[in-house]
């Protein structure tokens, strides 16, 4: 199991207009249900990212005050949500941001689109943030690279999703340095991994290009998105 944040320290909470941020984060990702293409290979049937045996979603706490009187969808997470696994919640809430917490939702057969929190609406990818902090773009969950069929297709990522997960995360970086704090700590684990793997980290540029970034050097080589690699099941 994986949760969808890293650990953090601060704990600062900006007043968030929650309804305006799902409002403005609502773009397909993909121009298809790209539920469907992952989850025929989840034994559980259900898209990998809705399933929670293999995602613990994580909210902003601002998200978790919007959402508990409005609906039924979620619930904090407990760990024994998996059947026949029993996870120790503290151990995964001790590498979670102080700013965020571990929510479990009905699932899939009940989701409830407007109340996804931004965990769902950002999956499978996260705000890359260089050494230097700036912020360059969209880059994955690479723990889901064998299992989430958009990782293989990132080229099917619409602009206009690109453009509002842009945005969205501008306005959030200039109020919250603590969220930013979050990710430039993540991107520096995918480099850290990376480089131990000897792999270059596939990027979704702000600039609307892709390119394959070093994780030593962080030099950028722009590639067509049709080189990119693809992973498991994915790859023919
Ligand atoms: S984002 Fe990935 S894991 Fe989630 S439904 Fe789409 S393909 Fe499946
Ligand atoms: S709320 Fe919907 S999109 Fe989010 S994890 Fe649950 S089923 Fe998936």
């Amino acid at each position: 199991m994986y949760n969808l944040s890293v650990a953090m320290t601060t704990i600062h909470l900006p007043e968030l207009k929650i309804d305006a941020l799902y409002r403005r984060f609502d773009a397909p990702m993909v121009d298809c249900d790209c539920g469907l293409m992952c989850a025929p290979h989840n034994p559980s049937g259900k898209p990998f990212c809705c399933d929670i045996c293999h995602a613990v979603p994580a909210a902003y706490q601002q998200e978790w005050d919007y959402l508990q009187p409005r609906t039924n969808l979620w619930h904090v997470w407990r760990g024994d949500e998996c059947p026949g696994e029993k996870e120790n919640p503290e151990e995964l809430r001790g590498e979670t941001p102080q700013h965020m917490l571990l929510l479990a939702c009905l699932g899939p057969a009940h989701c409830q689109r407007q109340f996804r929190a931004v965990g769902c609406r950002q999956f499978p990818f996260f705000p890359y943030i260089a050494s230097d902090y700036r912020f360059l773009g969209l880059a994955y969950e690479w723990a889901f690279e064998d299992t989430c069929w958009v990782i293989s297709n990132l080229g099917r990522v619409s602009a206009e999703y690109r453009a509002e997960f842009l945005g969205v995360y501008e306005d959030l970086f200039a109020r919250w340095q603590a969220d930013l704090d979050s990710y430039y700590l993540q991107s520096e684990q995918m480099r850290i991994q990376f480089s131990a793997m000897n792999r270059r980290i596939p990027l979704l540029h702000r600039n609307g290009g892709f390119y394959l970034v070093s994780p030593n050097s962080e030099r950028m080589r722009r590639v067509a998105p049709e080189r990119l690699p693809r992973f498991g099941p994915y790859t023919t």
